[in-house]
């Protein structure tokens, strides 16, 4: 594999290159215009789970505002980062956009709040982690194909969708599809630089939209993020060349300044590890340390800016009422379908293992729906 020139141009010898993707698990036929990963992108678009995202809460519930972030425009954005980081790169900008696009497809309704009360309600039925469900999401929940379930993907884009994978499940993975996407989670070593890159563009867009929500929303100023030595910076720049700028225009002209320069960051110091690691094949990415990062400086900069988000953004006391509310509709839910599983739609409610299959069920829904059905359930109106 190791001198394989890559089949389009303009990408890099490291970089993924889908005439030598390692396949999918039910064999097909490739498609006659499109590469592997383009397709893979293609059916992550139609797919059911990718249009709940437009109502799943990224930080503020779907209710509180028509213009804050959703689980979508945020997989939007990301894919949006990414591709223009991986082009830079020499990358492959389609696995990019399928990985960016599927990243949250597993994430539960409230956000963090969802996924924590779903972790506890499961603690003794095997746990739920997004990143696990996102896999599971396009691997089998989805329902769209005659001959298998899932969307079957290949194997990169599924790599780059489990992010992060505890070493229970990564076991448990393996033993279903051995040296599979968990391999590297049990023998410590990376995945392609696409789904590197990916990470980081996540990363790269919360910070920045959140910044943006969080002073929509009221619950942060200005004035209080300029504490912070990345957001001054380039509040400061901005205030030299136009004096008289304030309000929203000020803070997007802030931000989006902060954007490009952590992304033209992250493309000077990944090319510099790329180098200085003698990096020259995908075999050599996965064995060496994660390359695609931020100049020390900026890193340090980016935790203290998601330190900031933490502490006066996701912590704020009107945040954490909400997501108290949350929590406890989920606890909820999992309780009234474990009692009584013929509340869940037909197939769900068909499955043997009951516990997998209301965290299954509770994961995919909208926020909305889940508030709905929590109400039939209870009669309580929360969150309405
Ligand atoms: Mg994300």
């Amino acid at each position: 594999m190791t001198h394989l020139t890559p089949t389009h141009p303009g990408l890099a010898a490291y970089a993924c290159d889908p005439a030598h993707s390692r396949g999918r698990r039910h064999a097909e036929p490739e498609a006659p215009t499109r590469s592997a990963f383009q397709r893979d992108r293609d059916r992550i678009v139609h797919s059911t789970a990718f249009r709940r995202l437009v109502y799943k809460t990224q930080v503020f519930l779907n209710h509180e505002g028509d213009l804050f972030r959703t689980r979508l425009t945020h997989s939007l954005e990301v894919a949006q980062l990414g591709r223009s980081m991986a082009r830079a790169l020499g990358l492959n900008e389609d696995l990019v956009e399928a990985i960016a696009l599927a990243h949250d497809l597993g994430h539960t309704p409230f956000g963090h709040a969802g996924q924590d009360a779903l972790n506890e309600c499961m603690a003794e039925h095997g746990g739920f982690e997004h990143n696990l469900q996102s896999l599971r999401v396009v691997d089998e929940l989805e329902e769209r194909y005659p001959a298998f379930n899932g969307l079957n993907l290949s194997f990169e884009t599924r790599e780059g969708i489990l992010k992060h994978c505890s070493r229970r499940n990564a076991e448990r993975l393996n033993a279903g599809e051995p040296k599979g996407v968990a391999q590297r989670f049990l023998d410590n070593t990376r995945p392609s630089l696409e789904a590197q890159l990916c990470n980081l563009a996540d990363e790269i867009a919360y910070n920045a939209h959140d910044i943006d929500d969080g002073v929509r929303s009221g619950l942060l100023s200005l004035s209080q993020l300029q504490a912070l030595e990345l957001v001054e910076r380039y509040r400061h720049q901005t205030v030299r060349e136009y004096p008289a700028l304030q309000g929203r225009r000020l803070l997007y002209e802030t931000i989006r300044r902060m954007l490009s320069d952590q992304v033209y960051d992250v493309i000077d110091a990944t090319r510099l590890a790329i180098a200085q690691h003698g990096v020259h094949s995908l075999e050599v990415v996965r064995a060496a340390p994660a390359l695609v990062c931020f100049s020390t400086p900026m890193r340090e900069q980016s935790h203290e800016l998601k330190r900031f988000l933490f502490a006066n953004l996701y912590r704020h006391p009107q945040v954490m009422q909400t997501t108290e509310q949350a929590r406890d509709v989920v606890r909820d839910l999992f309780e009234a379908y474990v009692r009584s599983p013929h509340e869940m739609q037909a197939d769900f409610a068909r499955r043997a293992d009951t516990h997998r299959a209301v965290a299954d069920y509770i994961a995919g829904m909208t926020d909305r729906f889940a508030v709905r059905e929590h109400e039939r359930l209870t009669g309580r109106q929360v969150l309405a």
